[in-house]
């Protein structure tokens, strides 16, 4: 077994036995892990903040195979984010967009550009001069595009016209379609074309640039019900996140 160092962003943890520990890690180059911490809690005295979800890491393991438990060698905290714990809103928020990525299907390469966007929102969560709801967007569109999701959104899905003023998004055909071809498709929702064009601008700039994005409320919430449809359509399945997210939503 290989001595390996990483980052690990904590996005799950329990207490195992008299003086173990048990976390669930998402890690830039080789996705989530499960790591198990022997005696750690004696080591800690019984302080478990490291574990805590939404704590950044770096972690010294044994390295087995990706199925397995790692073995913990040393842990030392690198960022907690205290933003992130302002409020229910923002660390729902926070939560849900890890549990995003720890679905996403593991890639190699692509992963450490997948975490570095995953960090660098945690870091801009809580920022007073953000709307949650564009980052959330700014997050999703880009992680989307990130893990190989990216949505056609320049010709329509079906017909491959380039005529877009009027159409709908097909989450099921991953794109914007042209209202003609719309009817007989399954799975389309409402897309007007100003929240295409901001769709494609979240897209193409970088993180920091969509987050300055200006959107009106109604591109926002178009946008939101689209990326979350073909999220959950894309991972097969509606993450129990999202939807304590939306309890906590104030519109
Ligand atoms: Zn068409």
């Amino acid at each position: 077994m290989a001595l390996t160092k990483s980052l690990a962003l904590v996005i799950r943890f329990r207490p195992y036995r008299e003086t173990s520990v048990l976390f669930v890690g998402i890690t830039p180059e080789y996705g989530t892990l499960h790591f198990l911490g022997k005696g750690f809690r004696e080591t800690l005295k019984g302080f478990m903040a490291p574990f805590e979800p939404m704590t950044l890491l770096d972690v010294v393991f044994y390295e087995r195979s990706r199925a397995q438990l790692q073995l913990l060698k040393e842990i030392s905290e690198i960022e907690h984010f205290p933003n992130v714990r302002q409020e229910a809103r923002t660390y729902a928020l926070a939560c849900h967009f890890a549990d995003v990525v720890d679905q996403l299907p593991f890639g190699g390469e692509r992963e450490t550009a997948i975490f570095k966007l995953l960090i660098e929102a945690l870091r801009r969560i809580g920022d007073p001069a953000l709307d949650l709801e564009c980052l959330s967007a700014a997050f999703k569109a880009q992680v989307l595009a990130l893990a190989g999701f990216g949505p056609q959104l320049y010709r329509c899905v079906g017909c491959r016209a380039e005529d877009l003023n009027r159409s709908r998004f097909a989450y099921e055909q991953g794109g914007v379609v042209c209202l003609k071809c719309a009817v007989r498709m399954g799975g389309t929702l409402p897309l007007s074309f100003e929240t295409l064009k901001a769709f494609r601008q979240l897209i193409r700039q970088s993180f920091e640039e969509a987050l300055l994005q200006k959107m009106s409320l109604e591109i926002v919430l178009g946008l939101r019900r689209i990326l979350d449809r073909f999220i959950s359509y894309r991972l097969e399945t509606d993450l129990k996140t999202r939807r304590v997210l939306s309890q906590l939503r104030v519109r």
